[in-house]
């Protein structure tokens, strides 16, 4: 194990909230690295199109991330690619984050931004047909379905959009929802309803995806009110039935909500001293590009605060001491 150079804080995933923090954590002239297992952006690298962040009428997700990183490293961002697999907090208030690359970065404050993994649905077939007919990314496997029947299962902000995103190549697209309204933003929803290759299943849950060699056929389902069966022809469908949060690399009890997303207070800090959280990890109404800089902002502002606080009180409980 290689162990770090002497930090301030370290941010461990660079999704709009870890960048933005890199870029705050700069300009406050704190010592810090922005480790990301893959490539800079996030979500928006899971996004075609971006009209809500404010300031950017029409967007591609990949060059707001392109711009993100660009400008975080103006600022001194230090992004180096490796995979963090544990973060602990040691008695003295320092935290370790080991690497996959086999190094520990050492700093009293983290940042954690590191975002979420799709839900899946854990029902046959799944596991089976994912990258055979199943995915969770419209953008990354949409293109691979021009002209087929798709079917989106769900019914968030992530589902409407992507059931619209996706009529550019299915020739039909089906959103097959479990209730009979969706939890989305009306603005989404009056999107889809007014486009004509869309069409709502409601109240039906999937009980199995179902094909052969060549991938995805169609997609069994059973309504959630009466138990009807019924067979649905489709060789593509696109889950997004919501997120994880990635906070396992936390080895130590954090105080979360019932959904895993770790609950922090308005500087953005955890249950954990020195533990700060932004973004899609952090428990809050909503989870926005817009909400992912705004928590990253105020946590790297609160860093250099806790940084400062922790300075003090270290020097004046060496001073009793003398
Ligand atoms: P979400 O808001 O949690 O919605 C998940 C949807 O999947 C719900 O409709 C839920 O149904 C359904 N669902 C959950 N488990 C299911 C299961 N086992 N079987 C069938 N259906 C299931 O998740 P999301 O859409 O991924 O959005 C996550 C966050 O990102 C949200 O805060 C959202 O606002 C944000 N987001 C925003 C945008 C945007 O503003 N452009 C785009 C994408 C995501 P019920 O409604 O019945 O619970």
């Amino acid at each position: 194990m290689t162990r770090s150079e002497e930090l301030h804080v370290v941010i461990v995933g660079a999704g709009p909230a870890g960048l933005c923090a890199a870029l705050y954590a700069g300009r406050g002239l704190l010592r810090s690295v922005l480790l990301e297992r893959g490539v800079p952006g996030g979500e928006l690298l899971n996004t075609e199109w971006i009209d809500d962040y404010i300031g950017f009428e029409h967007i591609l997700g990949r060059e707001l991330a392109d711009r993100m990183a660009s400008h975080a490293v103006k600022f001194g961002a230090d992004i180096r690619q490796d995979t963090v697999e544990a973060i602990v907090r040691r008695d003295d208030g320092i935290f370790e984050v080991a690497t996959a690359m086999g190094r520990v970065y050492e700093a009293p404050a983290v940042i954690l931004t590191a975002g979420g993994t799709p839900l899946k649905l854990g029902v046959p077939g799944e596991l089976e047909y994912a990258g055979k007919g199943v995915s969770y990314c419209a953008v990354c496997d949409g293109a691979f379905f021009k002209g087929e029947t798709l079917a989106v299962i769900g019914g968030g902000d992530a589902a409407v959009e992507e059931a619209d995103y996706l009529t550019r190549y299915g020739r039909k697209v089906y959103v097959v929802h479990r209730r009979d309204q969706f939890r989305a933003s009306k603005i989404l929803q009056e999107r889809l309803f007014a486009n004509p290759k869309i069409e709502v299943i409601w109240n039906k849950r999937v009980r199995e995806f179902q094909g052969g060699p060549a991938g995805l056929q169609s997609i069994e389902l059973e309504d959630t009110l009466t138990g009807e069966k019924s067979s649905l022809p489709a060789t593509g469908a696109f889950i997004f039935i919501g997120f994880r949060p990635n906070t396992g690399l936390v080895k130590q009890h954090v105080e979360h909500d019932p959904n895993g997303y770790l609950i922090t207070d308005d500087r953005m800090m955890t249950s954990i001293p020195g533990l700060f959280a932004a973004g899609d990890v952090r428990s809050q109404l909503t989870r926005q590009i817009t909400t992912a800089v705004g928590d990253a902002t105020t946590a790297a502002i609160a860093v250099e605060k806790y940084i400062t606080d922790r300075k003090t009180r270290l020097e004046s409980k060496a001073q009793v001491g003398v």
